[in-house]
């Protein structure tokens, strides 16, 4: 009744002379994308793909009558979705013409629904008609909403009118007439400068969206690629050999696949490397960021997707999550990461070691504490760039210590204090940060979103130089855990164990390549830590394998032994004595300079590799049917 109450009344003063329209500045951009987002909700309540698109060329500092333009769009787009079951509603602005002054805009509602019979195409422009009578009926409606459009678009200069196929669809069109703003630059400054070149996986199965978000990446320079389909997504990925794909945008609503497993197969798909993932959600997805994060999901932006939107989750993304891969493009290193210091507060013997191995695999300092007690105390003697916090712990917990040490603390930025906890639950973030800490992961911990975590707080300037000249893959105090710290007598390789025995040759019938049963029992007993360490060394494998290859044949003495050393202590994990020896010969070499046997001695530790990597896989495969990750 109010809509037909608010028609009536504008209509009225339409046909009174008395409707006046506007005449002040506002941002076109901004505008649509805040229309059309307001209409997804009965779109996606109707199944139907809304998608829109300003081209590039299109003014964005426009001066008129935002509120009435919003409402032809309104009309159309409402329009489009009441008469269309099944498909795709899309919006289109473009530049019709410009001048020095003013622009004329060209506007499209395209939608898939049930058309207008072509003698009726005329009418329906006229107040208070409809194309069929029994239509108010069934879809209610006052007939006024086009007469409205059409008294607009004419006090705006322009005209209305629409094309149909009955049982096809319409396309609605309309021009206006906007003047330009004087003051401003008139084109959007859209930097994405540092981002140009970057290539991205477009995975949509809905072919509009899919050129649209092609389209606004292409605009930014960037290089993307289309997938209809999970297969084809990951297809893209294992074959991007060359420019590797940095960053994917994964529509929500994939019909293939289950979104998540396909984002889990992606992640894993992407061979070690970094891969931001963005979800494209869509309207009414309820965002819960550490959710999707746990997933592997970067961050989400709702559908339609509006420009400004994307590319800030874009620039989030890569300075976050692909950071460090950002760099290895750049300079062709692994290791442009400086070291941090980090203390890591945790009870957990495993999830001690599962970190540990993780950021010192990227060559992270980590002292670690097993409560909260411990973690002020270190806090007050040590010097470090982070704390990781764990939630839970004995004594003293990691809120209470967050809020101890916030209290040390006299003013300023005050240490990064990241939490990790393994209850996930929403408001579990909000508490953390309440307490003072500065960011949150959750567990199981995945190393990707813990380097990111890590890797995103700056590295203080150390003002004495780490003892050992080993460089990053070799901290000088690995480890070093507190008195008596849990789980320091069960890590079978690290810079402080004795080298393992040199290990008998390799003989595949008889020496297995992994001692999977010993490790389980070294880790606490608990298949599935051990399996998610596999899980994570067959991701870190690959890059060490290159890299050991390729600082052979650039001579290069230090890298070999670094990527060695950390080969060796990841598959000590495992038992796997061949590897670590083969491993440890290579580090060797790294540690002489002397690479003159190198070549030789690659063979075996190629061999060593597959066949562990093999056997890890096959355990971790055993190890999911017999517990299914819920
Ligand atoms: P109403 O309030 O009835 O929608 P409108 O003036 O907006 O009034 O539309 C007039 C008539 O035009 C509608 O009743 C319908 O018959 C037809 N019409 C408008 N848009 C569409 C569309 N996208 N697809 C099919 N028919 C449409």
């Amino acid at each position: 009744l109010q809509g037909l109450l608010n028609d009536i009344l504008d209509f009225s003063k339409i046909e009174a002379g008395r409707l006046e329209l506007e005449s002040i500045p506002f941002e076109l951009r901004e505008r649509v994308a805040n229309t059309v987002q307001a209409m997804s909700i009965p779109a996606s309540e109707k199944g139907l793909e809304l998608a829109y698109q300003v081209s590039p060329d299109v003014p964005e500092h426009l001066v008129g009558d935002p509120g009435r333009l919003s409402q032809i769009v309104i009309n159309l787009v409402g329009n489009a979705i009441k008469f269309t079951d099944a498909g795709e509603v899309v919006l289109a602005l473009s530049l019709e013409s410009e001048s020095e002054e003013a622009v004329t805009l060209a506007c499209s509602v395209a939608d898939t629904g049930i058309g207008i019979p072509e003698d009726k195409q005329q009418l329906i422009f006229d107040v208070f008609s409809q194309a069929d009578s029994s239509m108010s009926r069934k879809y209610g409606g006052t007939g006024l909403g086009l007469a409205i459009c059409a008294q607009l678009t004419s006090m705006m200069n322009g005209r209305i009118w629409v094309e149909s196929k009955e049982g096809r669809g319409s396309t609605f069109h309309f021009t206006v007439d906007v003047k330009k703003q004087r003051e401003v630059a008139d084109r959007p400054v859209v930097d994405a400068g540092p981002l140009s070149g970057l290539r991205v996986l477009v995975v949509d199965d809905h072919p509009t969206n899919r050129r649209f978000l092609a389209d606004m990446l292409t605009e930014w320079a960037m290089k993307p690629t289309e997938a209809g389909t999970g297969v084809d997504a990951l297809a893209a990925l294992a074959g991007d050999d060359g420019e590797a794909i940095g960053l994917v945008l994964l529509d929500e609503t994939m019909s293939e696949m289950e979104d998540y497993r396909l984002v889990q197969e992606i992640t894993r798909g992407a061979d070690g490397r970094d891969l931001g993932v963005i979800l494209l959600a869509s309207a009414g997805h309820e965002a819960d960021p550490e959710y999707d994060r746990s997933f592997g999901i970067h961050c989400t932006v709702s559908k339609p997707v509006k420009q400004s939107d994307l590319l800030n989750a874009i620039m989030d993304t890569v300075a976050g999550a692909c950071a460090p891969s950002m760099e290895e493009r750049t300079d062709g290193s692994a290791d442009g990461v400086p070291p941090r210091r980090i203390l890591l507060a945790e009870d957990g013997v495993v999830n001690q070691r599962v970190a540990v191995l993780m950021l010192e695999s990227r060559g992270h300092e980590v002292t670690v504490v097993n409560n909260g007690k411990e973690a002020v105390d270190a806090f007050v003697t040590g010097a470090f760039d982070l704390i990781l916090m764990d939630v839970q712990m004995p004594d003293m917990d990691g809120l209470e210590a967050t809020r101890k040490i916030r209290a040390l603390e006299s003013g300023g930025a005050g240490i990064p204090i990241i939490a990790m906890t393994a209850h996930a639950m929403r408001g579990d973030r909000e508490r953390c940060l309440e307490a003072g800490m500065s960011d949150y992961l959750s567990k199981p911990i995945q190393a990707r979103l813990l380097y990111a975590a890590v890797e995103g707080v700056p590295a203080v300037p150390r003002e004495v130089a780490p003892p050992d000249s080993g460089g990053p893959g070799e901290p000088g105090e690995p480890d070093s855990g507190g008195p008596g710290g849990p789980g320091e007598s069960s890590v079978p390789a690290g810079p402080e164990t004795p080298p393992p025995a040199p290990a008998p040759p390799a003989d595949p019938g008889e020496t297995a390549a992994v001692d999977w049963e010993k490790a389980v029992v070294q880790f606490g007993g608990d298949e599935r830590v051990i399996s998610e360490l596999a899980e994570l060394f067959l991701v870190e494998c690959p890059g060490l394998e290159t890299g050991i290859r390729e600082a052979i044949d650039a001579g290069n003495a230090a890298d070999l032994r670094r990527h060695a050393h950390t080969l060796k202590g990841s598959a000590g994990v495992f038992m796997a004595r061949a590897t670590v020896a083969a491993a440890q010969r290579l580090e060797q070499m790294g540690r002489d300079g002397d690479l003159t046997e190198a070549e030789a001695a690659w063979p075996a530790l190629a061999t060593e590799l597959d066949r562990l990597a093999r056997g890890l896989a096959e355990r971790v495969a055993e190890a999911k049917r017999k517990a299914p990750n819920p």
